[in-house]
């Protein structure tokens, strides 16, 4: 595989999430606890729309106030807005940890965001929104693996296409979680056929892309369609709308078949050891420092996050080099660190199906621009 960009590519040259391959299936070891484990759930299309369930379930409506972390996802503020609560930042530190002295009474529900898998002091947390009257809401779509995810929340929300190899998947855990209906066989077809074109554009499932030339041709005529009808949730990988036609659907059975048959240990192990690969890498270089420079026992990262001074040039060299890379969240300007996280952090992939050759390649290009 060459990795030569001609000029700024449309799509990075290694994935940024997870392709399905056929290692997906393979690994051993004990199934890992997951914020599956922490409580009744049900599968989403989506982690907001499952954010969105959680207030409903809270009962959070017009005159109410729903907290958020000012360093925040775009697609956390939406579900709010769409039940009618008010959503007021509240302040976060150096890190995004949570100040839990700043969790003031009145409001209706506080969400608490796990950043890149690592975990916030949760006990602490529950204790406080206990005292004061706020239903916790655990967005562990950061964290969807963990000894402790998902437990302390009232409820809990998470992303699992951003761990697994999926086109669509969310999901609430909590007391009596609603009944949700397969959003139809257009969406099912569409949840499968992008998993793959996922897939095959990065050189995954080989045999299967050959195989599937044929049918993929007379996919050519149908998928226009598929692509005009409204079949995709509002997700991670697009923009941070939200349609609350997606409230009462399941995931895809495809993103469902893939929570039982893709090997949750090798999820966790191998972003484990990719996370500790580019923290090795890193070490010597000037003008950068990780968010998070040791890995505590039992965190499965969703990314690894790196400060970076000229956070921009670098940004701008590495996305123009076909690096996958992102900047997560937004901030808020009555927070700086919320701001400071946005702007300097850059966060590069560790998923479980990156190949050898390519985490060799990011981590080369990383240390060519910064010591550039
Ligand atoms: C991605 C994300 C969500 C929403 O998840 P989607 O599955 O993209 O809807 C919520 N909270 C945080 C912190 C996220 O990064």
């Amino acid at each position: 595989m060459t990795f030569a960009a001609a000029s700024a590519p449309t799509k990075p040259l290694a994935p940024l999430a997870p392709a399905l391959s056929l290692a997906s299936f393979g690994g051993r070891g004990a199934k890992p606890r997951s914020v599956l484990d922490a409580g009744p759930s049900v599968m989403t299309t989506s982690g907001r729309v499952a954010i969105a369930l959680a207030l409903r379930a809270i009962g959070a409506g017009p005159g109410d106030t729903v907290l958020l972390p000012a360093y925040h996802s775009a697609s956390m503020v939406p579900p709010v807005r769409d039940c009618g609560a008010t959503p007021v930042f509240y302040p976060v530190g150096r890190d995004g940890s949570i100040d839990v002295a700043a969790i003031a009474p009145g409001a209706k529900a506080l969400l608490v965001t796990h950043y890149f898998g690592f975990l916030q002091q949760m006990q602490a947390i529950r204790a406080r929104c206990d005292a004061a009257g706020i239903a916790l809401i655990e967005d562990c779509a950061h964290a969807f693996f963990g000894e402790e995810v998902g437990v302390h929340g009232h409820y809990a929300i998470a992303s699992s296409m951003k761990f697994y190899p999926a086109y669509d998947g969310g999901c609430l855990v909590g007391p009596n979680p609603p009944m949700l209906r397969s959003a139809g066989m257009g969406f099912e077809l569409k949840a499968i056929l992008a998993t793959l074109e996922h897939s095959f554009a990065y050189g995954r499932l080989r045999a299967l892309d050959l195989l599937m030339r044929l049918p993929m041709l007379a996919k050519d005529a149908i998928w226009p369609l598929l692509r005009k009808a409204p079949l995709a949730p509002a997700s991670s990988d697009s923009e941070p709308g939200f349609d609350r036609r997606w409230l009462d659907k399941r995931a895809s059975l495809m993103a469902r078949f893939q929570l039982r048959a893709v090997s949750a240990p090798r999820i966790v192990a191998r972003r484990r050891a990719n996370y500790l690969r580019l923290l090795a890498a890193v070490a010597d270089l000037p003008g950068c420092r990780p968010l998070h420079a040791v890995l505590p026992d039992g965190v499965c990262p969703w990314l690894f996050p790196l400060f970076v001074d000229d956070a921009d040039a670098v940004f701008a060299r590495l996305h123009g080099e076909g690096v996958p890379l992102v900047r997560f969240g937004e901030g808020v300007a009555t927070c700086a660190n919320s701001l400071t996280l946005a702007r300097q952090l850059l966060s590069l992939p560790c998923h479980q199906e990156l190949r050898e050759d390519e985490l060799a390649w990011i981590v080369e290009r990383l240390r060519a621009a910064l010591r550039a």
